[in-house]
């Protein structure tokens, strides 16, 4: 079969296989001869005495000689002794272990160039098994050599300057996780990493393992480490390392794909030095409180937040009068310590959410967020005012301090800082010419009510401390057979100056501030007691109805309140209607619900308070365990001529009896009234009509003995 002898197209040749295997064997040793002085590396035959038996045209240009001149002759005819002596040792080695064996051989050419060589020496056997001597290639490799001789030597200048560079320098290997680079295996880092981290021996460790903590996770980082490594350039970013205490400036880069170097310098004394400067920017450095720039910031954001919730906020601008005092008769040391120690004072009573900052001089401004009502912002002025009164003592002297406090809230008295912080500067003003030691609202209306509600509030716990409260109680009427079925319990205030004050004046309050958990109880208990003393002097009276307020639900402990009132009366529960407002009902959705449903297993009833002033819902109600409905007296009012009152009385009505409710109407002031409801279904009712709330001396007229 032809085969192919040339590949360069246009001059392909064929010979024939055959023909060629068959001169080869008769003629083998030319064949080989020819392929042996083909080759361009040396190759050469001793005998086992180093005699040499064969060459080839390179091997003789290697030694300088024609194959005459070699053949027959040992290395120590061409080579130093030395040499010749060193080639023979090899030859033997390779003879004696019987395999081929290659070492490197420096050989001075004729003309005096000294080169190189890979040498590999093969034992070399006939077809019979005898040992014909050593067979030998050499290859020059004096090139090679050079050229990593030259990478050696630039790799070694890279290190020496690696190792002289000031930067901390980490040479490492990337492991990534589901594609990203996740940690790093350092490969090599130099003296300024070692010197400037303290951390040794990192070679081959990881990164997450030398410094415990390190977050790789940082997205901004991961983002960072994803682009280098995706091929992109050099980087530069700044980082905090925890667990070292340092920051750094860092340059990444991937040299390679998975190769990551890291240079970087250590900047902590400089980010020290930035943070110390945005400190004094930002912060007063006698108190230490934010200053007037800081506060100005964190008031557009509270703003911001405000606008979003839908509350408002309130600047409280506070100044200490006398400070001047101070001052002038004790020095600048003496105030700066009043400063200091006010300063920290007010911070303690104000809460985590709101700031406290020093605008200059002796002026200090509160912001308060997420206000619901003004009435916080005059709480908190109170408080402050408060927390000052009780002497500073300062170089063993006590100083007596009041403040003075002007009050402006966001967005009422203005929708920017400046504006706020102006308004509140001359509400601060009326309060210091009113006599200082006060708080004044921008919008004096507003310090009228809010310094109202303060005395109320005061008045009001000193009530309760001394018992000023009183209970009255108003028939339950049965509209058709014209007798009473019960009572309701009404409280009263019997304060020392104003008389008898009705529920208007101080209920709301105490729902508000939460004093109508201890207040509701009293009544409830005291409504009991009265009840059993009637029972036992003989009257008969089936129920007494008590008012229940939401905060006594979902503050106080409304079961635990009923069933103790109950237990020291020794009243069953069912003579016991608890009265709730319709507004709290359907405010407060499920959780009042169990509650209403755990007193009605009780086996007290339960009735809705003022019905059709809230906004009830109707798939609620029906679920709801309740017996009665009150009708709200602002419908009764209009009856029987005003249409609406009419329409929205006769629904009430209509809608409790197909609901199984009793029905009451509240404020029967007239016959026509009573006869109207009564005619439409309504057979219960209450009002001036029947009898107004009376002292329970009183109202024994209308007990009937048993
Ligand atoms: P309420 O529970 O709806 O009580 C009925 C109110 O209507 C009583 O006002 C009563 O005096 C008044 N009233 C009754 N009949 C007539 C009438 O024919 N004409 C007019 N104009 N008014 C009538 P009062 O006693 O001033 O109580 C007002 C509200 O204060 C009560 O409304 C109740 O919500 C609350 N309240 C009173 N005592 C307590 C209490 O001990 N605890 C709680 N949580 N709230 C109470
Ligand atoms: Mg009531
Ligand atoms: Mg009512």
């Amino acid at each position: 079969m032809p085969g192919l002898s040339g590949v360069d197209a246009g001059r392909i040749s064929w010979v024939d296989t055959a023909q060629l295997t068959e001169a080869a064997q008769d003629n083998d040793s030319s064949l080989l001869r020819s392929l042996i002085q083909t080759i361009p590396d040396p190759i050469w035959l001793k005998d086992p005495a180093g005699v040499y038996l064969a060459l080839n045209p390179a091997c003789c240009r290697l030694i300088g000689r024609n194959e005459g001149e070699v053949i027959g002759k040992t290395d120590r005819d061409f080579f130093a002794a030395d040499w010749a002596e060193f080639f023979r040792r090899k030859d033997l080695e390779a003879l004696v272990a019987d395999e081929s064996r290659g070492n490197e051989e420096w050989i001075t050419s004729p003309d005096g160039q000294r080169r190189l060589f890979e040498t590999i020496k093969t034992p070399m056997y006939d077809a019979g098994g005898i040992l014909i001597g050593v067979l030998g290639i050499a290859r020059d490799i004096t090139t090679f050599w050079e050229a990593q001789q030259q990478i050696r030597k630039s790799e070694e200048t890279y290190r020496s300057l690696f190792d002289h560079m000031l930067n901390g320098f980490a040479y490492c290997l990337m492991l990534f996780e589901q594609g990203q680079p996740q940690d790093f295996i350092y490969l090599s880092v130099n003296a300024a990493f070692e010197a400037q981290t303290g951390l040794k021996g990192v070679t081959g460790k990881r990164v997450s393992e030398v410094i415990p903590g390190i977050r790789q996770t940082d997205p901004e980082l991961l983002e960072i480490y994803g682009r280098v490594a995706a091929g992109g350039p050099p980087e530069q970013f700044e980082a905090c390392v925890k667990s070292l205490g340092m920051w750094f400036s860092i340059s990444v880069y991937c040299p390679k794909p998975e190769h990551f170097v890291a240079i970087f310098d250590v900047i902590t004394e400089r980010k020290r030095h930035e943070a110390m400067l945005e400190y004094l920017a930002n912060y007063d450095s006698l108190t230490g409180l934010p200053n007037r720039l800081m506060i100005n910031a964190r008031a557009g954001q509270a703003i911001a937040r405000a606008n979003r919730q839908g509350t408002s906020l309130a600047i409280l601008f506070v100044d200490l009068d006398n400070f001047k005092h101070v001052n002038d008769c004790f020095g600048h040391q003496a105030g700066d310590q009043l400063l200091r120690d006010a300063a920290q004072r007010l911070k303690g009573r104000i809460r985590e959410q709101d700031a406290l900052a020093r605008m200059g001089g002796d002026e200090m401004v509160v912001l308060m967020e997420g206000l619901t009502r003004e009435d916080d912002a005059a709480v908190l002025a109170k408080s402050l005012n408060e927390i000052l009164h009780a002497p500073f003592l300062i170089g063993g002297h006590d100083f007596f301090v009041t403040a003075s406090i002007g009050i402006a809230l966001y967005p009422g008295d203005g929708e920017d800082i400046d504006t706020l912080l102006s308004h509140a500067d001359a509400a601060l003003y009326r309060a210091k010419s009113q006599g200082r030691n006060r708080f004044c609202f921008y919008t004096p209306e507003l310090t009228a009510r809010a310094t109202e509600r303060l005395l109320l509030e005061a008045d009001l716990h000193r009530a309760i401390q001394r018992q000023e409260f009183v209970v009255y109680y108003q028939p339950l009427w049965d509209l058709g057979t014209g007798t009473m079925i019960g009572v309701e319990a009404l409280v009263r205030w019997q304060h020392p100056e104003k008389g008898l004050v009705a529920p208007a004046g101080f209920i709301p309050l105490a729902e508000a501030n939460g004093m109508i958990v201890p207040l509701g109880a009293w009544v409830l208990d005291e409504a009991c007691r009265q009840m059993r003393a009637w029972r036992d002097r003989g009257f008969s009276l089936r129920r007494m109805a008590v008012n229940l307020a939401g905060p006594q639900i979902f503050r106080g402990d409304a079961l635990a309140m009923v069933r103790q009132a109950l237990e020291t009366h020794g009243l069953p529960a069912h003579c016991l209607l608890l009265e709730v407002s319709e507004t709290f009902i359907m405010d407060e959705g499920e959780s009042g619900y169990d509650i209403l449903c755990k007193l009605r297993d009780l086996g007290v009833e339960l009735a809705i308070d003022d019905f059709g002033t809230g906004h009830s819902s109707l798939s609620y109600l029906k679920r709801l365990p309740i017996n009665e409905l009150k009708i709200d007296r602002a419908f009764v009012d209009g009856l029987p001529h005003d249409a609406n009152d009419a329409a929205i009385t006769r629904a009430i009505i209509a809608m409790a009896t197909s609901l199984g409710l009793e029905v009451l109407a509240e404020g029967i002031e007239t016959e026509a009234q009573r006869a109207w409801l009564s005619h439409l279904g309504c057979h219960r009712g209450q009002g001036y009509l029947f009898g107004r709330p009376m002292k329970p001396s009183d109202l024994e007229r209308y007990l009937i003995p048993r």
